[in-house]
């Protein structure tokens, strides 16, 4: 079978496969006033605030964009106008938190590490030790850009001890890996509708300490963004104060519940992680190498070596890989020439173990051998 009759896989970062009944629940209308989609909406937050264990003590404030324009509202909403921020970089999001500041002229510093290393947390705190001007530090759970994962735990635990305020861009593992604010504190997390909870994009949302976003007053200097008001204008008659992504929020509903049902956080990690495992062997065994070890990796999106094979090309890989139905993702790395899978998604084993037969059939029609890398120098 080498023609696809349905969508294809979305082996991505996002957008990503959704199932069918998460679709179908976007076939009607409703009005933004209306009490079945008022009760929707504050099931949804109520949702999104327990599966961060912040029930007593946060609050979900729902965003209109993609997952950007909610980084974009927790860091303009919660670091005030004498408030300096410390950028934790590895990849391409750190980096877009760094210009979300360039823009707005927020104060800023950074560590910054290649991007196939994590963090390091004793780096934080030293810096934190070392400028008394830093009141907040934003960092990244899983780097996306290579799938690192970094040690939240440890970064938070850091950030704590020295009394500064942790703001996490969870984007891309929220609903997989977990994040409580009980064992992790923090006080403000960025996600989004179309990541590991499975929903369909065009919505973000900020889980915020209530104390924090109520000191938060007058902070933003943007209205659309400004998620104190958005909170105010939401606890007053449980209605967005603009438009809302109507759709997005019934389908991301009915995403949440099948997260329930899939056994949550636990479920879903379990799922993706096989997901990887089988993706990992599957790649190793053609000879390809991936760019982390295990210990690095998150079970969310895998990068790759660029095979030396001279008969490789990766444009003729990636639409030979369309045609049979899975769309992966090139690189976005600078320190190696690369392509990645993604693992997340309304997918599971069968349709990685298809992406793998894809990749199998793809190299013997373009005479590769095997994706083996060239040789680490
Ligand atoms: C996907 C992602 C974002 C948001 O990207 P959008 O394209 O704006 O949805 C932010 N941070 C991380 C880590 C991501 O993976």
């Amino acid at each position: 079978m080498t023609e696809h009759s349905r969508d294809p896989w979305l082996l991505t970062p996002g957008p990503l496969t959704t199932s069918a009944t998460v679709k179908q629940a976007m076939l009607h209308d409703w009005g933004s006033r209306d009490h079945d989609f008022i009760a929707i909406n504050a099931r949804m937050r109520r949702r999104l605030v327990d599966l961060a264990g912040g029930e007593g003590t946060h609050v979900c404030v729902p965003i209109q964009g993609s997952g950007t324009f909610a980084v974009e509202a927790m860091i303009s909403t919660l670091l005030p106008a004498d408030g300096k921020l410390l950028v934790l970089i590895n990849g391409a999001y750190g980096k877009r938190i760094a210009k979300i500041c360039d823009y707005a002229g927020h104060a800023y510093t950074v560590i910054e590490t290649p991007e196939d290393t994590p963090i390091d947390p004793t780096a934080v705190a030293a810096a934190l030790a070392r400028d008394s001007a830093i009141t907040h530090v934003a960092a990244v759970q899983c780097e996306t850009t290579s799938g690192v994962l970094n040690p939240l735990p440890e970064i938070a635990a850091a950030v704590a001890a020295a009394g500064r305020h942790l703001l996490v861009d969870a984007m891309s593992a929220f609903g997989a890996l977990p994040l409580d604010v009980r064992q992790v504190p923090f006080d403000a997390l960025a996600a989004s509708s179309n990541k590991c909870l499975e929903g369909v994009p065009g919505m973000g949302f900020v889980i915020i300490r209530q104390a924090a976003l109520e000191a938060a007053k007058g902070n933003a200097p943007s209205l659309s963004l400004d998620l104190h008001d958005q909170w105010q204008s939401m606890e007053k008659n449980g209605q967005w104060r603009f438009t809302p992504p109507i759709h997005v929020i019934v389908a991301f509903d009915q995403a949440l519940t099948e997260h329930e049902a899939e056994g949550g956080v636990a479920g879903r990690g379990a799922r993706y992680r096989e997901n990887c495992r089988i993706l990992i062997d599957g790649m190793r065994a053609m000879g390809f190498e991936t760019l982390l070890p295990d210990r690095l990796q998150a079970p969310i999106i895998v990068t790759f070596h660029m095979p030396v094979d001279p008969q490789f090309h990766f444009e003729t890989f990636y639409d030979s890989l369309r045609g049979r139905g899975y769309v992966i993702y090139p690189g976005k790395l600078t320190v190696a020439d690369s392509f990645r899978i993604g693992c997340i998604g309304r997918l599971g084993a069968t349709e990685i173990r298809g992406a793998l037969e894809a990749v199998r059939a793809t190299l013997a029609e373009m005479g590769v051998k095997s994706g083996a890398p060239a040789k680490a120098a």
